[in-house]
């Protein structure tokens, strides 16, 4: 790839749209309200944005609302074919969505340009699931009756997204909701609200009817969707962010038992056994913990090593993680770029001294970095002592913990010693061990020798303090339907 330029910078800049999205049009807040959104490898100024007012945010629900009834009237063949053509319109302006998304979010062109193809899949998943939702007809039990099973889209939804995967988040929400009859308010993240409102203009220019989908930025994320969550017109909230976040938005929706997904917090294990092909666990483990600077939800977060291979591992991803290029993910070759904000990299600094406090070796790295941008060193931190707050804690930065373990009971118990429970990873070549792993860990996903596990075709979410439902999958639009069932006499008089 030729490397950015800074007409290409301004390009892409100047051709995303800054307004709220309300009922098909783009305008400014209610109040004439913006805020800037930032550059975390520089901390310029990229561009300023509208920010929503709690009235803009029910001046959007107006609009999902009066919208809701023809969109869930329209053919699901029309609704697949606005989203099949969003999908190549993502595909035929990807190199424009990464740089965008690097912009404002740090992580190497190269992730965009993955983020750009997976957040793709989901609209060409639910593209293809929007005319394959399928009821039930059957007998019951009894014999005397008949019973009907269908789905109705559920209605008005609410889509709130964290900053770390801008594309990905959107999409992973917006397409089932669009695909199962929905009209949609999106509220993304301040930090990252440019790829979202690209994709919304995307969205228009496919043919999406107006107000089917309206985008809503904002500095006041609890003003603005506070008081949708308290309407009843509002009929589903899907959340992707922090727990403690997660678990006030639950404890609001409660009022109205507003149907909820809610994709939180992880504390992925990562296992790797004495019979695990070590080559494959340590490419697993670069993948794990350093895909997106680490932050990702479902980035490994605790490494548990057999005792007998902790040497090798420690040694082999010590030596990948010091050949790391750190730098603007807009320059060539980078591998890790910065962290969203200060606040990261405060955290994953306090993290590591508390590691380092008591007990654990830093092997690599260990330290934030000079600006301008917010970054943290790659680093590699061994027999990490029971008790740190680096394994109860997602770290969300890029830092890799290593604990050893004597046996598989033992790498059990830790793994599950956690309130989190929405990924875990293993590596082993015992087929029955993967077979147990799968029943005894208290995971929504398990990566069984693959350090990836994110895919448009898969349930994506966790159990426990995780979440709940599933994105994705033929699961993914369920999240967006209500079952109604009739009850119908035997036809035949029995
Ligand atoms: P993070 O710490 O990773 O930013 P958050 O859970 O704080 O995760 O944020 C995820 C999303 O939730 C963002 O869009 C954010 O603006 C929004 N958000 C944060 N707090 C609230 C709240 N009290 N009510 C509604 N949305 C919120």
């Amino acid at each position: 790839m030729s490397p950015v330029t800074a007409a290409d910078r301004r390009r892409v800049l100047d051709a995303v749209p800054t307004g709220l999205f309300i009922g098909g049009s783009w305008g400014p807040a209610g109040d004439g309200g913006t805020f800037d959104v930032h550059d975390p490898a520089t901390g310029e100024v990229l561009v300023s944005v509208a920010d929503a007012t709690p009235e803009d945010g029910l001046r959007a629900l107006d609009a999902a609302v009066a919208a809701q009834a023809a969109w869930a009237a329209t053919a699901p063949r029309e609704r697949s074919e606005v989203l099949r053509r969003a999908f190549d319109l993502l595909r035929e302006r990807a190199d424009d969505l990464a740089l965008l998304m690097t912009l404002e979010m740090g992580k190497p062109l190269a992730e965009s340009r993955g983020e750009v193809a997976y957040g793709g899949e989901f609209v060409r998943w639910f593209s293809e699931e929007a005319v394959r939702v399928t009821g039930r007809y059957g007998t019951n039990p009894e014999g005397t009756g008949r019973t009907t099973v269908l789905h109705r889209p559920v209605g008005p939804c609410l889509l709130i997204t964290p900053w770390n995967f801008p594309l990905a988040m959107a999409t992973r929400k917006i397409a089932p909701a669009l695909a199962a009859g929905c009209t949609v308010v999106v509220k993304p993240a301040e930090q990252t609200p440019l790829t979202t409102l690209a994709f919304t203009a995307i969205l228009a220019e496919a043919g999406l009817p107006d107000g089917v989908v309206q985008i809503v930025p904002t500095t006041r994320a609890a003003d603005v969707t506070g008081p949708l969550i308290d309407d009843p017109r509002l009929r589903k909230l899907s959340f992707t962010g922090s727990t403690p976040v997660g678990s006030q938005l639950l404890r609001q929706a409660a009022t109205h038992v507003l149907r909820t997904s809610m994709e939180l917090g992880g504390n992925a294990p990562f296992l790797v056994f004495e019979d695990a092909d070590l080559d494959a666990a340590v490419t697993g483990a670069l993948q794990a913990k350093f895909r997106n600077v680490g932050q990702a939800c479902t980035a490994a977060n605790r490494f548990f090593v057999h005792e007998r291979v902790v040497d090798a591992f420690v040694d082999r991803v010590a030596e990948a993680v010091r050949g790391y290029r750190v730098g603007a993910g807009t320059d060539d070759g980078v591998d890790i770029g910065p962290l969203i904000d200060d606040r990261a990299v405060d955290k994953a600094a306090a993290l590591v001294d508390d590691a380092v406090r008591r007990g654990a070796e830093v092997v690599v790295g260990g330290e934030r970095l000079d600006g301008p941008g917010t970054f943290y060193a790659p680093t590699v931190v061994r027999d990490v002592a029971p008790g740190s707050e680096i394994l109860r804690t997602e770290i969300f930065g890029p830092v890799l913990t290593v604990v050893p373990f004597a046996d598989e009971d033992e790498a059990v118990r830790l793994a599950n010693d956690t309130e989190y429970g929405l990924v875990a990873y293993a590596f082993t070549r015992d087929r029955a061990r993967g077979q147990r792993l799968a029943e005894r860990l208290e995971t929504g996903m398990l990566g069984l020798d693959v350090g990836v596990v994110s895919n448009a075709s898969a349930p994506f979410g966790g159990v426990k303090e995780s979440g709940l439902g599933r994105e994705g999958g033929s699961e993914g639009i369920h999240e967006y339907l209500e079952t109604t069932y009739v009850m119908t006499p035997d036809p035949f008089g029995a």
